[in-house]
């Protein structure tokens, strides 16, 4: 059992969630989820979206997600507010039907806006933060200047709760199908989508197969036959054999390249939060 986040301001409930069915990799304990709704939260609970890019093991931290207060989208002027707990699915209907420009990329991504925002999530170019106004977090909005990004990644570190985002006409038809084929290569099996970062100058999927990983399976998780860079789930995936896998590629490939594979997806476990450059001794 994980400790309970002391009760404060005004969260109102909590949410049991299992993880071998929510999150997109399908691995994971039935956890107890507080549920946020307003500008109040714990300071000692990991936040989650709707895991899409998460794997969660069974010593994870206290949880906490955004209720379904933060769930919305509206135009404010000549500009675009989503709560962070929309789904990027109902943001690509909304510029769909308002002939918006921008978020046509969404429409194959799977996850709310506070994880795309928090990762800087994209396809190729097509980045979250490239029409980002500015972020509302629990101490007022930072402007998109004020916040580090880069590929797949941010300085975001406290709760989201709205991107504000510059409007522009124009929804593009022809980039969906664009975004669809783009997407061809990728598994169909539950994944947590690309596992580890591209290192610069080089992909993680051509490292993985270069250390003879790619179809790699340990118990019912592998390095999927498609893209070696996707950790799928062939049937009772668990954690432990997902861990496994992960150390598996991060050594191979750390002693053959000296590249350390740094993960995409975030390990949701006491054990493996924070520690991501452990000394391996390259072979010599
Ligand atoms: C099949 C598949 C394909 C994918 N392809 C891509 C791709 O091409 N490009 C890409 O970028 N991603 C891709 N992903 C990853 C995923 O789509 C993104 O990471 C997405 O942003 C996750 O959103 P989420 O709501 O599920 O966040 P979660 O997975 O729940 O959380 C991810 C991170 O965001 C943080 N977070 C969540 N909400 C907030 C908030 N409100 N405020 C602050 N931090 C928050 C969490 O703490 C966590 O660190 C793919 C995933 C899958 C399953």
């Amino acid at each position: 059992m994980c400790p309970s986040p002391p009760r404060q301001g005004t969260i109102i409930a909590f949410k049991q969630i299992n993880f071998a069915k929510f999150s997109s990799i399908r691995v994971g304990p039935v956890a107890d989820v507080y549920m946020i709704d307003s500008h109040e939260y714990p300071n000692n609970a990991y936040l989650i979206g709707a895991a899409n890019n998460l794997l969660v093991g069974p010593e994870h931290p206290p949880l906490m997600k955004l209720s379904k207060a933060f769930d919305y989208i509206k135009i404010v002027g000549n500009k675009l507010h989503i709560g962070a707990a929309t789904p990027g699915g109902k943001v690509v209907s909304f510029c769909k039907k308002h002939d918006l420009a921008h978020f046509e990329f969404v429409a194959h991504l799977p996850g709310t806006l506070g994880g795309m925002l928090q990762m800087n999530a994209g396809l190729k170019e097509y980045e979250i933060f490239n029409h980002l106004h500015k972020v509302h977090f629990k101490d007022g909005f930072k402007l998109l200047g004020d916040i580090e990004y880069g590929y797949r990644t941010t300085n975001i570190d406290k709760v989201a709760f709205e991107g504000i985002f510059e409007l522009e006409n124009g929804f593009d038809h022809s980039k969906i199908e664009m975004f669809k084929q783009m997407r061809s290569n990728q598994p169909h099996d539950p994944s947590a989508g690309s596992f580890f970062k591209n290192p610069e100058g080089d992909y993680a999927g051509r490292l993985i197969e270069a250390v003879s990983l790619k179809n790699h399976r340990i118990g019912d998780m592998a390095y999927s036959e498609k893209h070696a860079n996707f950790m799928v789930n062939l049937g009772k995936g668990q954690f432990k054999d997902a861990i496994a896998l992960m150390q598996l590629a991060q050594e191979r490939v750390y002693n053959e390249f000296g590249i350390w594979l740094e993960n995409e997806v975030a390990v949701i476990d006491k054990r493996f939060m924070g520690n991501s450059h452990p000394e391996i001794p390259p072979k010599t």
